[in-house]
């Protein structure tokens, strides 16, 4: 292994050590590819299926793969033709048996931290969704509270920003400077820290980087 893996794996395992102490399922996987298995394998046939804006989700393979069972109903906003039909995806997500996401932070602490615009994500985080899986790089693993924040807000967010196009202060200069401007994606700061019920929401976290 090589020296950031060792890291990961050790972090990992500290992190997660925390996250059963607040009652969530946790795994690790090495990779993007065995935690993209993993997940599947959690899923049952027949059921409902949706999942939140990620870019881990892409990266790692995992927005594809759901596309890819034919056994589920999945629940897809890009197929939307239409504002109003992307808020039914919203509305009805909040029903499914498996809401898939990431997390914007984590700490190793075992708590879960997420900044959302329009709350659709951490709605479904919070209430809703029978299970929800969660799948991170150990690159959103932050040592506190006030650094997951803090790297939710001058990493997270201005990247995310720069992706949908928005014109805020964070996408000019790159930190957060607390704005309320018309384009501002960060209405909703959501601190998970436990799982009711036990083991609704699922984390597997992975040794690798993804998302931002
Ligand atoms: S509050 Fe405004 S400046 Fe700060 S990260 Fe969010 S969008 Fe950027």
């Amino acid at each position: 292994m090589t020296p950031t893996q060792i890291y990961y794996e050790n972090l990992a395992n500290t992190t997660m050590k925390n996250l059963k102490k607040r009652h969530f399922e946790c795994h690790y996987c090495k990779t993007a590819k065995e935690a993209t298995e993993l997940a599947i394998t959690l899923v049952s046939s027949g059921s409902t299926v949706s999942f939140g804006g990620s870019m881990t989700l892409a990266e790692s393979g995992m927005a594809d793969r759901l596309k890819e069972l034919d056994d589920i109903t999945l629940l897809d906003r890009s197929k939307a033709n239409s504002p109003e039909e992307i808020a039914e995806i919203y509305h009805k997500s909040l029903n499914s048996d498996y809401y898939f996401m990431s997390s914007n932070a984590i700490t190793s602490d075992g708590e879960l931290v997420n900044v959302d615009g329009t709350g659709n994500r951490v709605a479904a985080l919070i209430y809703g969704p029978k299970n929800v899986i969660i799948l991170a790089g150990m690159n959103k693993v932050a040592p506190s509270l006030e650094e997951a924040v803090s790297r939710v807000r001058n990493v997270a967010s201005p990247i995310n920003a720069n992706r949908l196009n928005r014109q805020t202060p964070c996408a000019a200069t790159g930190l957060c400077s607390d704005c309320l401007s018309p384009d501002c994606i960060c209405s909703h700061t959501v601190i998970t820290r436990r799982s009711a019920p036990a083991d609704r929401i699922k984390v597997i976290l992975i040794g690798e980087s993804l998302g931002y």
